[in-house]
């Protein structure tokens, strides 16, 4: 057995799970398969929660509103958690830092996301280095901010999935958020009918390296456990994005 399945840690004791988990990992990738330890602490070493987010204001089309949240974690709200996986939350210190060079990619910066989903993430990353044939160079995970949903005095009040750490852009340049676009599978012919919001256009024949495709490594390498903006129902189609949802 080489990959861990959803499956199984539902169906094992935790203790065995964890202790499966580290076994099925490879040398090089050392995510930890458990929440931080390290939290952000407070000076009586009870674990805080410390985040920094914005809003998006649709008018002025960029972020306002930062602010710096810092609190005990056991004051973390049902807001602040994932709605799709509780483990995560807005805070810091439930993020894991991912290296890209110790994985294979050399000329990629690091970034943050969700300790629970670490060790997948790695593995994707490892997978599309040694796939040899997409270059990523621009990645975004953990980033909090309310940049969905109801808009309220011009701003947006729902978290994104990234607020999380349970989303990722790949090459956001290359693959950008169109809009207008619900259509049933995305090729150049069908997408060319939608309207670019956000990033670069989608060009998977002029720029095949650095395009996210259902035929593409990255798509081979985070399909197994998040879905893929690009084939989500509606009328967005986010071609950089993947996470636990699709949205
Ligand atoms: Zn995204």
């Amino acid at each position: 057995m080489t990959t861990a399945h959803p499956w199984a840690c539902a169906a094992l004791s935790a203790p065995f799970c964890v202790a499966l988990s580290v076994a099925l990992l490879g040398p090089g990738t050392a995510a930890a398969a458990e929440p931080p330890a390290a939290r952000d602490s407070a000076a009586d070493g009870s674990p805080d929660c410390v985040y920094h987010s914005a809003q998006w204001d649709v008018v002025k089309k960029r972020n306002t509103n930062g602010i710096l949240v810092h609190k005990p974690y056991a004051q973390v709200t049902d807001d602040e958690r994932d709605p799709a996986d509780r483990r995560c939350t807005v805070c810091r210190g439930d993020q894991t830092r991912i290296d890209p060079k110790r994985l294979g990619l050399a000329k990629l910066g690091g970034f943050s996301v969700c300790w629970a989903y670490a060790q997948q993430v790695e593995k994707a990353l490892e997978t599309i280095a040694k796939a040899g044939d997409f270059d990523l160079k621009a990645v975004v995970g953990y980033r909090p901010g309310r940049t969905r949903g109801a808009v309220v005095d011009g701003k947006r009040t729902q978290w994104s999935n990234h607020s999380f750490g349970t989303a990722i852009d790949l090459n956001a340049f290359a693959n950008g958020l169109h809009a207008s676009c619900n259509v049933s599978q995305a090729t150049p012919a069908t997408v060319k009918r939608c309207k670019l919001r956000i990033g670069g256009a989608w060009d998977p024949e002029g720029r095949p390296r650095l395009t996210v495709t259902a035929a593409s490594s990255p798509y081979r390498a985070f399909a197994p456990f998040w879905k893929w903006g690009g084939e989500i129902s509606g009328d967005i189609k986010d071609f950089m994005h993947f996470s636990i949802s699709g949205y």
